[in-house]
């Protein structure tokens, strides 16, 4: 199958997801994540109509996005250490990984300096994995706080990757304690205004789907396995 083949049935699984939840597919942005794929395999994607890529790697993705055309919306999906906080705030357009004040507030300084807003989602460790970067569910609400504070901050929602299984069903209740959460501060950015939820990969995004996401993160499905020897 090509990569346009699988982005059509990908996108054609979001909709009956939504269907099934009575949701409107329109609401729902698909995220190619390119991690590990070279350039032109993103162009595929793009001249398929994919304009919302997601990269992990910092270092590829700064070599690999000023190869792509502008139009392309690159989201970091990464861990993002502190001394490269300013990579980030250059070379992307959302950054779905704020986990802790430290790298807010990095973000915040470079993009002040370069008079840029970005778009942010609060990393949430929604399995409370000792291993898995995100903040603890009880402290997201003085992040969001924190992360509204900052001027050049736009928080966008919450995002979060549940404990790895091979049944999307076992990621249901993970997906439901994110949308809780989401509720919960849904009055933090601005009264009224509520939060997106980032969840949702290859294996359960029509799960996460069901269960309110409003961006899904989808790689292998798109362009198939990666080997982890081809990472950097
Ligand atoms: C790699 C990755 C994805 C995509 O995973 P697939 O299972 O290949 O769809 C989504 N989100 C994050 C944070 C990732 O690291």
């Amino acid at each position: 199958m090509s990569i346009e083949e699988n982005l059509n049935r990908i996108r054609e699984r979001i909709a009956a997801a939504a269907g099934r939840a009575g949701r409107d597919p329109e609401q729902i942005t698909l995220v190619a994540v390119s991690k590990t794929k070279n350039a032109d395999m993103v162009r595929q994607a793009l001249a398929a109509g994919q304009l919302e890529f997601g990269e992990n790697y910092l270092q590829e993705a700064a070599v690999k996005i000023p190869q792509l055309p502008d139009e392309c919306r690159w989201h970091c999906i990464g861990h993002i250490q502190s001394n490269k906080a300013r990579l980030a705030a250059e070379i992307f357009d959302v950054v779905e990984t704020v986990d802790r004040l430290k790298i807010a507030l990095a973000l915040e300084r470079h993009l002040a300096a370069i008079g840029k807003i970005m778009p942010v989602y609060i990393q949430v460790n929604i399995g409370r994995e000792p291993q898995k970067a995100g903040v603890m569910p009880e402290e997201a609400a003085v992040l969001a706080r924190e992360v509204t504070a900052c001027a050049h901050l736009r928080l966008s929602g919450l995002m979060a990757i549940p404990p790895h299984s091979q049944e999307a069903e076992k990621s249901r209740a993970y997906f439901r304690a994110l949308r809780e959460l989401g509720a919960e501060l849904s009055n933090t950015p601005s009264p009224g205004v509520s939060l997106g939820l980032s969840m949702g990969m290859s294996g359960d995004f029509e799960t996460a789907i069901e269960e309110g996401a409003t961006l899904v993160r989808v790689g292998t499905a798109i362009f198939g396995g990666r080997s982890l020897k081809k990472r950097l």
